[in-house]
């Protein structure tokens, strides 16, 4: 298959199985935690990177091919090999995938698009959308995610909290917490203040465990992390 990946069992999400809109590292963000690898560029126009009716021909090859699988699905992850909002026909999918599914369908994102209101209607039939937040400063988050020109941690800040105004499904926010980069005491309190006006309804705190595109990146200390839970509230958990 070349569009889709699992279905995978998962605390979070239960049965999912993903799609991906994007060829391999199509994204405008080159993370230092990237299981993907390096980017060799950075791709910051939305286009049809994949066309959208050969991921539904072969969703529905899938389907019939796995009638108890497809039955028993929780999510349809709109996730993959790159930054899925790029793909500009992202609506028309989530509506044709609703059409052959009862699966509920998650939109997992890096979030620097949610800025562009036609990105945050298009994503809207979600039932849930998993995007990202690592930093508050610009200076960390160029650190960790390594941005394409022009994209600002303010305007991203500034998209999660139309995001939420205008969402009707849940928002899940994941903060990708590194060693020595993001996991001091006054980040994690700064992340706190800006949290609070995203208002998310869970907040992921994960920490990288696999092979990732720069050597030397290590998990946050699992005390640090519990701590960090603690602050962050009751909607907080560790992924
Ligand atoms: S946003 Fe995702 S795909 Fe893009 S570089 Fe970061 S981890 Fe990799």
């Amino acid at each position: 298959m070349k569009y889709i990946y699992g279905p995978v069992k998962s605390r979070r999400l239960g049965l999912s199985l993903g799609l991906s809109l994007t060829p391999h590292k199509v994204c405008n963000l080159d993370c230092v935690y990237c299981q993907l690898g390096k980017s060799k560029q950075k791709f910051t126009e939305r286009t049809e990177y994949v066309k959208i009716e050969e991921i539904l021909e072969e969703f529905k090859a899938w389907i019939e091919q796995n009638p108890q699988s497809a039955s028993e699905l929780d999510f349809i992850t709109f996730s993959g090999l790159g930054e899925p909002t790029l793909n500009i026909n992202i609506g028309y999918l989530i509506g044709q995938i609703r059409k052959l599914t009862n699966a509920h369908i998650a939109v997992i994102t890096n979030s620097t698009l949610l800025k562009d209101p036609q990105v945050r209607l298009e994503i809207s039939t979600a039932d849930l959308i998993v995007p990202s937040l690592d930093a508050v400063r610009q200076d960390v988050f160029e650190k960790i995610d390594r941005p394409a020109a022009g994209i600002t941690i303010m305007e991203i800040i500034d998209g999660l909290v139309a995001l939420r105004r205008e969402f009707r499904g849940k928002i899940w926010l994941e903060v990708m917490l590194i060693d020595g980069i993001n996991d001091t005491l006054p980040q994690i309190k700064e992340l706190k203040e800006v949290i609070e006006k995203i208002n998310p309804d869970k907040i992921q705190l994960n920490s990288p465990v696999r092979s990732t595109a720069e050597n030397g990146i290590k998990p946050a200390d699992k005390d640090k992390l519990e701590k960090f839970k603690d602050i962050l509230g009751e909607k907080a958990q560790i992924v």
